[in-house]
């Protein structure tokens, strides 16, 4: 390999060390340092290209280690630069940092920006593991505006982490999930997460990361198992493994949820230890959030001792504090924001180009553009896809008799029902539901057997059929015609996208003219083999 040849083998491997964030002890460090390295000998090759890689990936690692608005400026900085330059992989990837930095930063909206168009403007011959890594952080910025598209963001994520087959691709997925699902309520799905990650972490043999064990232990605190979370905290609390949190913040999360699952299971002292340590860490690393959490936390304890009086005066010191810090945090983000955003105009163009880009505004389920993209790289791992094209019947007179806003709300209710249809059960399944155009729909099943996938349909059929609709269309029925085919991955070459989708079409047209409201499913054609791979 030339030098040029090793300098870039190198950045690569630093750009997937920093997109997977799975640290292990003491790697943070070294891997800063190796960014140093590598930005100076990217400095000598006189190579631009690598300059502005080297440098974006420093900055990605340098927030990990607390820099969020020195990486947000480097990456605004090197986004210009690819932008001007059209380095279409280099501007996905600034986006893909941005929106982590933004997250972080708190300003939401701007980062889902960022994160589409880290997705969307990938070039087509992308590493299927930075697709992997740039959906999955669209499915976190989805998740922290409690978008309704969430769910089917990390499934889609999930997807591409399984057809890699890399363990902590996967892992995250099943992390960042599980703790959206428990702040939103939902413990059950919370817990199935939990118990893949634990599991997932068992085969990988390294065991759970610091803030993989704070997930774990609080959605088994919310799920009232306060013992077992104990047990998941214990294992992390050493010196060496909090410091290698991912977060950068010395695992002072993980001690204050120590503290907290301490307090819920009356060990006031232990509970007092882990919170006092909690706050000397935040101290030593100027992490203020953290910090009132420490404050708030510590009120809770001296009430759980009956010590009253301190009790109220740490929740007013809390309250007080906790509005300083919003403001100082506004301030902060206005400016970062100034910097990074020149005009209104910028702003208002990326809020429509996130609305046309990837999901359909009407229904929120995925778009065309999402399939043509998704679906040919689950046809090209192991598991078996199977895709059921679905229009519904004799829409037309539901416009026609009834109105328009009518047919909309009928597209709506429908396109909740086909969500509805997408298995969430294990890691080894999954799919989504997309809007193909007017009154079409697909749904791509994953990991499923073609029985199952037939009952499946079938099942939405009748659910479709039996819905009350007549307060919403009267006497006019509402169902539809389905069109099943399944994908044939791997042997002796993967389907395409459109030989697939056109044999769903034509079982769709039998299930139209044997009188509708009915399921077809395509015969399965031999596939001819190809001459070479
Ligand atoms: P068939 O059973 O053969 O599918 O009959 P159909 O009436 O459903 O099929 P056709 O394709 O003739 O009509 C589809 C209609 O869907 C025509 C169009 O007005 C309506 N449509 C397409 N997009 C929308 C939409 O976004 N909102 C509403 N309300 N109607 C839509
Ligand atoms: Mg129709
Ligand atoms: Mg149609």
């Amino acid at each position: 390999m030339t030098g040029l040849g090793l300098l870039d083998a190198d950045l690569s491997e630093l750009e997937q060390w920093a997109a997977v964030a799975r640290y292990g002890v003491g790697a943070l460090p070294a891997q800063l340092a190796r960014a140093e390295v590598l930005l100076d000998r990217a400095t000598r090759s006189g190579s631009a290209l690598r300059v502005q890689r080297a440098r974006l990936v420093r900055a990605q690692l340098g927030r990990r280690a607390g820099g969020v608005v020195e990486c947000a400026q480097v990456g605004e900085e090197v986004r210009r630069w690819a932008e001007e330059h059209g380095h279409r992989l280099l501007l996905a990837r600034t986006h893909f940092v941005l929106a982590g930095a933004l997250s972080e930063i708190g300003d939401r909206s701007l980062a889902l920006e960022h994160a589409v168009r880290a997705v969307d403007g990938l070039p087509d011959d992308a590493p299927a593991a930075v697709l992997a890594d740039h959906r999955s952080r669209l499915a976190d910025t989805l998740a922290q505006l409690q978008d309704p598209a969430t769910e089917d963001a990390y499934a889609a994520a999930l997807d591409l982490a399984l057809q890699l087959d890399d363990r902590h691709r996967v892992m995250r997925v099943f992390n960042n999930r599980a703790y959206t699902r428990f702040e939103l309520g939902d413990l059950e799905g919370a817990r199935d997460d939990v118990r893949a990650l634990q599991e997932e972490a068992r085969l990988d043999g390294t065991g759970l990361d610091v803030s993989e064990r704070d997930t774990v232990a609080c959605v088994l605190l919310g799920l009232g198992q306060a013992e077992d979370a104990a047990a998941v905290v214990a294992a992390g609390l050493d010196p060496a493994t909090l410091e290698a949190a991912t977060a950068g913040d010395g695992g002072a999360e993980l001690l204050l949820t120590a503290a907290e699952v301490d307090l819920v299971r009356g060990k006031l002292g232990p509970a007092q230890q882990h919170l006092a340590d909690a706050r000397q860490r935040c101290d030593a690393r100027g992490l203020t959030w953290l910090r009132l959490r420490v404050d708030e936390l510590q009120a809770r304890l001296h009430a759980a001792r009956g010590e009253w009086q301190q009790a109220y005066e740490g929740q007013r010191a809390y309250t007080a504090a906790l509005l300083r810090q919003q403001s100082v945090d506004r301030e902060v983000r206005a400016q970062t924001l100034h910097a990074l955003h020149d005009t209104a105009e910028a702003r208002r163009e990326t809020r429509q180009y996130r609305e046309l880009s990837l999901r359909d505004p009407l229904t929120g389920l995925f778009n065309r553009r999402h399939v043509d993209e998704v679906l040919p790289v689950l046809l090209r791992g192991p598991s078996a896809v199977h895709v059921a094209l679905v229009d519904l019947d004799h829409f037309k007179r539901v416009n026609d008799t009834l109105s328009h806003a009518v047919g909309d709300e009928v597209l709506r209710r429908a396109a909740q029902l086909l969500r509805d249809a997408v298995p969430t059960g294990g890691p080894e399944t999954g799919g989504f539901a997309a809007r193909m155009g007017g009154e079409e729909f697909l749904l791509v099943l994953v990991g499923l057997t073609a029985a199952d996938v037939v009952d499946r349909v079938e099942a939405l059929r009748v659910d479709l059929a039996g819905a009350p609709w007549a307060p919403l269309t009267g006497d006019l029925p509402v169902t539809a015609s389905f069109g099943v085919a399944h994908a044939r991955p791997g042997q002796p070459a993967p389907e395409d996208l459109s030989t697939l989708l056109s044999r769903a079409d034509g079982a769709l047209y039998e299930a139209k003219h044997a009188g509708r409201d009915r399921v077809r499913v395509a015969v399965a054609v031999a596939v001819s083999p190809r001459a070479s791979g």
